[in-house]
């Protein structure tokens, strides 16, 4: 009964949704701010979206979300996504002269991984990012939360930043605490940062010597384990962090899969690389780098490798 309820509720959200498009469209102002109510009551009714893991017994936190990382802005009112969590970066969508009112539930990359590579440190004040959180959370909506300025701390970072690990753990801390002052009513989440285990229990101290208990927080980022060979350190890392309710930032596949069942969510652009590299024969285009029937495949078979570990 269940099952056939949401169903229906989600053939009504996608009807909605297009009636939605279509609307804006025709730029009928009023009707679009009704359309967009309604979208947002159903949303609510449904609850859970199309998550990669839920209501399980088997998962400590009892779900697993996946964003699916987008590179292009318009995918936040795609048809074919309405329901699905994505993760788009402020690289992307600061290019925008227009925000875009999403039909589906986000979260916001900060770009920290592209702005320390590039400069070795944040040029994007506080302020200035604030501004363009706000602009996204108030003008495109439907953002679950967004990553602060923080600091990573693999190896070659360090070398790019000139900084120590506990140096970058303390900017992450300090940006975290100028962003909730200055901007209190943002979703922002704070975010652990380390290399080695101990790294990451030291940080949890850190934000408790500021006043800030994690254990109490919804969601907290789990920093610099994109680019590590050995996904198993992550799940080790994670685990030793349990209770907190983690979310591991950019990952492959196999990663994903293998530490699904210990994180409260993740994201990814892992596909672009698979749609590169393998393209699908049947598509006309010759790479499925930023094809979204691929990214849509690789998001089913990520999710179904997730829930295949946890009930093995
Ligand atoms: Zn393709």
């Amino acid at each position: 009964m269940k099952a056939d309820h949401d169903i229906i509720l989600r053939r009504s959200l996608e009807m909605m949704t297009k009636e939605y498009l279509v609307d804006e469209v025709l730029n009928s102002q009023i009707e679009i701010s009704r359309l967009k109510s309604d979208l947002y009551d159903l949303h609510d009714q449904i609850g859970t979206y199309d998550m990669a893991v839920e209501n399980s017994t088997e998962h400590p936190h009892g779900s697993f979300i996946f964003y699916l990382g987008a590179h292009e802005p318009s995918w936040l009112r795609h048809i074919e996504l309405v329901g699905i969590p994505l993760f788009v970066s402020t690289r992307r969508l600061g290019r925008l002269k227009n925000m875009i009112p999403a039909t589906t539930r986000w979260a916001l990359d900060s770009g920290g991984f592209t702005e320390l590579t590039m400069h070795g440190k944040w040029t994007v004040t506080p302020q200035e990012y604030i501004t363009q959180v706000r602009r996204y959370h108030d003008e495109i909506g439907m953002m679950d939360w967004a990553a602060p300025q923080d600091w990573m701390c693999e190896p070659h970072m360090l070398e790019r930043t000139g900084l120590t690990v506990e140096k970058h753990q303390e900017n992450t801390i300090s940006n975290y605490l100028d962003l909730k002052t200055l901007a209190p009513e943002l979703p922002f989440i704070p975010v652990l940062q380390g290399w080695t285990r101990d790294d990451y229990l030291r940080h949890v101290q850190m934000y408790m010597e500021h006043d800030i208990d994690l254990e109490a927080e919804n969601l907290i980022g789990l920093g610099s384990v994109c680019r590590r060979q050995a996904s198993d350190e992550v799940a080790t890392i994670a685990t030793s962090l349990h209770p907190l309710r983690l979310h591991g930032f950019g990952a492959k596949k196999a990663a994903i899969v293998q530490y699904g069942s210990v994180l409260a969510s993740a994201d990814s652009m892992a596909w672009t690389v698979g749609g590169r590299k393998r393209p699908d024969p049947s598509c006309p285009k010759r790479t499925c780098g930023d094809c979204l029937h691929y990214a849509l495949k690789w998001r089913n078979e990520t999710i179904r490798g997730v829930n295949d570990r946890l009930v093995e």
